[in-house]
């Protein structure tokens, strides 16, 4: 989408500056109170993000102008989006950024559905990477989830959205409750339920990089549940599982990792160094691979995987029943298999999968039918 001149716009006069210097192209994406755009500089040609975010009042005007300066402090880092221009006027601000073309994590997550762990090992060293740039320098990011992890052109991963971030004193700790319900750290919950709560500090930023690995790897959150309040108490419990079979073929390294970061006790947690020292890292360096090698159930499914493609393939001149159970009696137990159903899935209803607040990506993975919709067949079968 091209830009629109009757586009609502800030008033191009207050923001005549940087209108001389930039030419404004078509919507990113949209914040609560923000929009960004893509612009680009006149006098280099080049591409940028430009965050422009209207002051609905002084809170608001307060919290944009420490996110512009937590970005200034903590610039350097190649995970970490780089500010290169703001325009202030009374009441909007214009941050131009470095654009990220390939958007959020979240999104490509959705295309993908899980990440392999070569992958996840990359994309979790960037973002543990910056999250060390940012705790060195007492700065707590407190949104950390894919939504707010861009991909630049070569698939980079970028922190943005610093709108929560802070710089804390010296054994300074928070007690305010912000982020994403999905996201919140144990202490984080503790901190809004009961006054003599010690507050929380960095390493709820670690927590919530144990979420972000949980989910690339197995295309789903570990703590959800369509009510809320049961999944907050699953949050404060550190209760999630590695369940079958999405888990079978995980590496013992990664789990361990994850084990190490969904600490409940915030001072047992990983801190980013020693996630970034733990062996799920070092096996980048090792000609071993990633998982066990059974030349035998490989073959069975490359087998299987053959004929049910000819199977489709024939489909349209043949039509019959596909029955994946003769050929094998549960088919998502296979990785193979259960990439297609649950791609099959993503492609279907991924429209459905909403971004923050509700997690709801996790529902899709709910392979087994809700109670009440059990009881009812039961007693449909009973009565006939
Ligand atoms: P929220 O209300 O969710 O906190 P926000 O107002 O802080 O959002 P951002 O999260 O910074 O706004 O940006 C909104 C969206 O714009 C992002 O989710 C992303 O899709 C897009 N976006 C932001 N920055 C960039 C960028 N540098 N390059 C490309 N897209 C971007």
């Amino acid at each position: 989408m091209a830009y629109d001149e009757t586009d609502e716009l800030p008033d191009r006069e207050k923001a005549r500056e940087f209108y001389s210097k930039y030419e404004l192209k078509d919507v990113l994406g949209k914040g609560i109170s923000s929009v960004v755009r893509k612009c680009i500089e006149k006098s280099s040609g080049k591409e940028y993000a430009v965050k422009i975010v209207e002051y609905s009042g002084p809170e608001l005007k307060e919290s944009t102008l420490r996110e512009i300066e937590i970005m200034k402090m903590i610039g350097g880092h190649p995970n970490i989006i780089e500010i290169h221009d703001t325009f202030e006027s009374d009441s909007f601000v214009f941050i131009v950024m470095q654009l990220c073309p390939n958007g959020e994590l979240f999104d490509h997550l959705t295309q993908v559905v899980c990440l392999s762990e070569k992958k996840t090992r990359f994309i979790m060293r960037n973002i543990l990477e910056a999250v060390l740039w940012l705790h060195k320098r007492n700065i707590v990011h407190r949104d950390l989830k894919p939504e707010n992890i861009l991909l630049d052109k070569d698939m980079n991963v970028k922190i943005s959205d610093f709108g929560f971030a802070v710089q804390l004193e010296d054994e300074q700790t928070l007690s305010d409750l912000c982020g994403t319900p999905g996201y919140l750290a144990p202490e984080t919950l503790y901190c809004s339920m009961y006054d003599n709560a010690s507050g929380y500090g960095m390493q709820v930023d670690m927590w919530a990089c144990g979420v972000i690995l949980f989910t690339l790897l197995s295309g789903s959150p570990p703590f959800w549940h369509r009510r809320q309040a049961i999944m907050l108490r699953m949050i404060m419990e550190g209760n999630y599982s590695f369940a079958s079979p999405e888990w079978d073929d995980v590496s013992e390294q990664a789990k361990d990792l994850i084990r190490n970061l969904l600490i409940v006790d915030p001072a047992k947690r990983f801190t980013a160094q020693q996630a970034l020292d733990s062996p799920f890292f070092a096996r980048d360096a090792q000609t071993k691979p990633d998982r066990v090698f059974y030349p035998r159930k490989t073959f069975k499914v490359y087998i299987l995987t053959v004929m049910v493609i000819q199977r489709l393939k024939t489909l349209k001149n043949k039509p019959q029943q596909i029955q994946v159970a003769e050929l094998v009696d549960n088919p998502y137990r296979f990785k193979t298999y259960r990439k297609i159903i649950d791609s099959a899935a993503f492609t279907i209803y991924g429209h459905w999968v909403k971004k923050g607040e509700q997690q709801n990506r996790a529902a899709l993975f709910e392979i087994e039918p809700k109670c009440d919709l059990k009881a009812m067949h039961v007693s449909r079968i009973e009565v006939n």
